[in-house]
């Protein structure tokens, strides 16, 4: 086990460090780094991952919000020099493009601070095209929301955005045991894939993101009352598809052809 001495975990920052030495090989397995290969961490802490990520890669970007943890962190680190680049950043603001100069896509890990991670993960979802892969950490419960099925509780929005741009592979599950101090609720790996190709293509990308809001905008509510501002019911059915339903019943595949249906209209209105 290893003891986050001389710092003290910040809530506000989401800080819960990984110590479970098997957790944390475990992790490293899944991401199963190389040579050559540009990882960039998330959220690097007192280093749980970064010193064996940085072992197999020989190099490293790190992106940490804490001010307090960059000289530790440079401290431990202190014999890649150049190699290991730390960004005191906020990962929510911060802009992945300028670490994909040298052609060579991201691969990017982190056990995710879980106050800022759906939001993070929508940022990074904009960037998809520079990403080969993700490994996150997060709260079990947004595990699950990325990787639900149409009919499942927790079908909405982010899994939907995600399943369209990546291949989403939830690994396994971690007990709040594995950390100092320990989190509430179980947390869990997942793995995201953006697709080179994407199998489904909408035609105005903000188009889709709009309409699949608007359908969860009152999960309750049918698809004819929420996508009402956006699409008229005859144009719902005219996609052979039933207004009276509620969202979370349709597939990615019919929330692309509504928003094909959307963008179509839009179109035609202003023509
Ligand atoms: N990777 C370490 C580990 O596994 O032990 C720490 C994980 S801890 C759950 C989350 C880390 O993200 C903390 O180091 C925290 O300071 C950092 N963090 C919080 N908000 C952040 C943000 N907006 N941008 C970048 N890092 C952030």
């Amino acid at each position: 086990m290893k003891h986050p001495v001389g710092h003290r975990a910040r809530k506000r920052f989401g800080q819960n460090f990984l110590q479970d030495e098997h957790v944390i090989r475990r992790i490293i397995r899944s991401i199963h780094p190389q040579p050559g290969q540009h990882l960039v961490e998330i959220g690097p802490g007192l280093g749980a991952l970064t010193e064996e990520l940085l072992e197999a890669c020989g190099e490293l970007d790190v992106v940490e919000l804490d001010r307090d943890l960059i000289p530790v962190l440079r401290t431990q680190f202190f014999r890649y020099e150049e190699r290991f680049r730390i960004h005191q950043a906020d990962a929510l603001k911060f802009d992945f493009t300028q670490l994909a100069e040298d052609s060579r896509p991201l691969r990017i890990v982190g056990n995710l601070p879980y106050n800022i991670s759906t939001p993070l993960i929508f940022h990074l979802l904009s960037h998809s095209g520079l990403i080969e892969d993700m490994h996150f950490m997060l709260q079990k419960e947004v595990v699950d929301r990325l990787a639900a099925q149409p009919g499942e509780s927790a079908y909405g929005r982010l899994g939907i955005m995600a399943q369209y741009r990546c291949r989403v592979e939830p690994l396994f599950v971690v007990s709040p045991h594995a950390f100092h101090p320990q989190p509430k609720v179980d947390s869990a790996i997942v793995r995201l894939v953006p697709y080179a190709d994407l199998p489904l293509k909408a035609r105005n990308e903000a188009d889709l993101e709009q309409l699949v809001r608007a359908a969860f905008s009152m999960r309750r509510k049918t698809l004819r009352n929420n996508l009402k501002p956006l699409l008229p019911a005859a144009e719902i059915e005219a996609l052979n598809i039933d207004p009276g339903i509620r969202p979370e019943r349709l597939s990615l595949e019919s929330f692309v052809a509504l928003a094909d249906a959307f963008s179509r209209h839009k179109e035609s209105d202003t023509r």
